[in-house]
């Protein structure tokens, strides 16, 4: 199993109850572990679907803050950036969202696995013209949460807008496929 990069043990909780499982559902973690593993500590993850009961594990590459408890925390700054770059984006200001969410998902002071950060980062760069830099940050947000619409309807966009009709359609089919079959009420 890939390990998921993570910055702070509060993340790993975010990013299972992101996770999306085939019938729909969302997980919820039941179980954290903490292993040895050759290449340093992995925290793993007992997760089940609050829609079936399906259990899935996730485990999480701990290295960058593990044993280093002036790191441990991190995430309430994480937390704090992408709860501003919302607010800027709601005023209307891009740059300033920008920056912010550049921080949300950034390797080392942020949460590099965080999709709703990439996402949020992409359509802004769409907005700003930046269809390239948007169609990297869109497709990392779809890798990691493939059975999101709104998300491939985004990268669509971002497709369309590098030239890549082909793709662009693919994705806008697969948002459309996901909207049936996970009708919101
Ligand atoms: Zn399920």
């Amino acid at each position: 199993m890939e390990t998921i990069p993570v910055n702070s043990i509060e993340f790993e909780y975010v990013y299972v109850a992101n996770q999306r499982c085939a019938c729909g559902g969302y997980f919820v973690a039941v179980r954290q572990e903490l292993r040895q593993s050759p290449s340093g500590p992995v925290d793993h993850l007992l997760a089940r679907c609050e829609g079936c009961g399906a259990e899935r594990s996730f485990e999480f590459d701990i290295r960058s803050f593990f044993g280093q408890w002036e790191r441990y925390g991190r995430f309430r700054q994480t937390d704090e950036r992408f709860r501003e770059a919302m607010s800027q984006l709601r005023a209307g200001r891009l740059a300033e969202a920008e920056a912010a969410l550049r921080q949300v998902v950034d390797a080392e002071e942020g949460e590099p696995a965080f999709a709703w950060g990439h996402y949020h980062l992409g359509r802004v760069l769409l907005l700003e013209g930046q269809a390239e830099e948007a169609r990297f940050h869109l497709e990392r947000a779809a890798a990691i949460q493939p059975l999101e619409p709104e998300i491939h309807d985004a990268l669509a966009r971002a497709l369309r807008a590098t030239g890549e009709e082909e793709a662009a359609r693919s994705h806008f089919q697969e948002g459309a496929a996901l909207r049936e079959r996970f009708p919101t009420e």
